[in-house]
């Protein structure tokens, strides 16, 4: 058959939901079925989960990179870039590639799984001096940048700029703010042993919270377990506090605290992709509403899922949408490839269904709190569950031997807490590691592709 004939599916998107879905595709159609491509901008699937390790150096950032070339049997075709814009009337994509030139590409059916991006709001100085968790990126710099303040304060004469970079704030007390925080804090507490000219009791953790709880999700009892773990370990948590101002030397909390800090790290919450942005189409919450089979409503061929989408929880029902979990996104990622194959051979679309199996929170060495299946546990056994689940959820076994390894030699052998350097010199923004700016208006889009639809006539 001819290759031009063949439907063309696009899936945007590299993420657990984008390529379970590819994965999927491939598997179950034959190459003379459909051509799928994949518009992401890195060649790995990143396992987000385990960011706070990569960045407190339990774990090397390529064990948590999956390859998406690792098999012949991949036969999807990859635009490495990202995807600024969707004009779902003509069935176009618009791409800036990772050179930075704009391709136009068009599809028959489109998956979109852009993920999301970190949640920000108006508070002056936030979006130029506060580093976000979403990348590996981000995770790898963050790593320099903390092992950097260690050595900064140690070769300082003066109190005042030592103190100052050995203050810390992690803002949000969601899972990933609270696994950093205590992933890195773990960190500065081992490391300062190597700086014998450095007092530990200058270094301080701030972990704080607009919220009046820890992980809400975790439950009243579990989540105060986590508080008093964090707490007993010199992490001064702050609940109903979220910060007024950022600078580069200093924080300013709503409660008026001022803290001299070279280290803000911002996680309180995740958007949707500005992709969805560009579609032009309704959203929850800048989540794309689609239906529980993940169409988007009036457009044929389109589908969401993941951290972008609000698809319906249908586990809760009573209007519930799915929370922005990997969880979540990993198993839309395979119902909407079986949605895509149904759509091709005009069978009906199935729903997607899944009860919530828990949240497990890894808090460092033998710290952790879990609530798999609803059963509550804490310490060792929480610690176990927390690493097996993220184990079993790896999708290579190459990265299984790469985490698993990583573990066990930092258990034996600790850390060097060794500084890569790697742009040391560049004060990098949250905007730089998310591609934020690079998004067009639903109006750009509809012109380029009009503009890129004359030059092929
Ligand atoms: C620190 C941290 C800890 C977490 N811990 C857990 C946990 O313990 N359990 C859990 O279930 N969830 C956890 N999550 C949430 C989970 O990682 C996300 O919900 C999940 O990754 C969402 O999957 P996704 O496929 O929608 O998006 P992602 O996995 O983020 O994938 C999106 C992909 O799209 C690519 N992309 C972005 N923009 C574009 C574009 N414009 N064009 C093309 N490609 C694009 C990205 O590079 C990426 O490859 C955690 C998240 C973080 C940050």
């Amino acid at each position: 058959m001819n290759t031009v004939t063949r439907p063309r599916i696009l899936v945007v998107g590299g993420g657990f939901a984008g390529v379970a879905c590819v994965r999927r595709l491939e598997r179950k159609l034959s190459p003379w079925a459909a051509d799928i491509t994949l518009v992401t901008p890195t060649s790995y699937q990143l396992y987000m989960p385990l960011l706070p390790q990569v960045a407190s150096g339990v774990l090397t950032p390529q064990s948590v990179a999956l390859s998406l070339r690792r098999s012949t049997k991949y036969r999807t075709r990859i635009i490495p870039g990202g995807a600024i814009g969707v004009d779902l009337r003509s069935k176009v994509c618009v791409i800036r590639t990772i050179t930075d030139r704009t391709v136009t590409e068009p599809y028959d059916y489109i998956v979109l799984a852009p993920g999301s991006i970190t949640r920000t709001f108006d508070i002056p100085g936030l979006t130029d001096h506060a580093y976000g968790m979403k990348t590996l990126a981000e995770a790898a710099y963050i790593r320099d940048h903390v092992i950097a303040q260690l050595d900064l304060a140690d070769a300082s004469e003066d109190p005042a700029e030592r103190a100052a970079r050995l203050q810390f704030v992690v803002v949000g007390g969601g899972y990933a703010g609270t696994e950093t925080a205590a992933c890195l804090q773990r960190l500065t507490h081992a490391a300062v042993e190597r700086y014998p000219r450095l007092d530990p009791g200058l270094i301080k953790w701030h972990l704080i919270d607009i919220a009046p709880k820890l992980m809400p999700e975790l439950g009243e009892k579990l989540g105060r377990s986590a508080q008093e773990i964090l707490t007993r370990r010199g992490i001064e948590i702050s609940l109903g506090v979220s910060i007024a101002k950022a600078g580069p030397e200093e924080v300013t909390f709503t409660d008026g605290r001022v803290i001299p800090t070279h280290t803000l790290i911002w996680t309180a919450g995740v958007v949707a992709s500005p992709l969805i942005a560009t579609l032009d189409a309704e959203t929850v919450r800048g989540r794309l509403a689609v239906n529980a089979d993940m169409c988007l409503p009036g457009h044929d061929g389109v589908f969401a899922l993941g951290d972008s989408a609000a698809v319906p929880d249908l586990a809760k029902g009573e209007g519930a949408v799915c929370p922005p979990t990997a969880q979540h996104a990993l198993r839309q990622g395979r119902q909407v490839a079986d949605n895509v194959i149904a759509t091709l051979a005009g069978r009906p679309l199935r729903p997607y269904h899944h009860k919530d199996l828990g949240l497990v929170v890894d808090l460092g060495g033998t710290d952790a709190v879990s609530k798999p299946l609803g059963v509550e546990l804490r310490g060792l056994p929480a610690q176990v569950a927390a690493r097996g689940y993220h184990w079993t959820a790896l999708r290579t076994n190459v990265a299984k031997a790469r985490v698993m390894t990583n573990w066990l030699l930092n258990s034996v052998a600790g850390d060097d807490f060794v500084r890569t350097g790697f742009q040391s010199r560049q004060r990098a923004k949250l905007g730089d590691f998310e591609y934020t700016h690079a998004y067009l208006t639903p109006e750009q889009v509809r012109a380029h592709v009009e503009e890129a639809g004359r030059r092929v006539r």
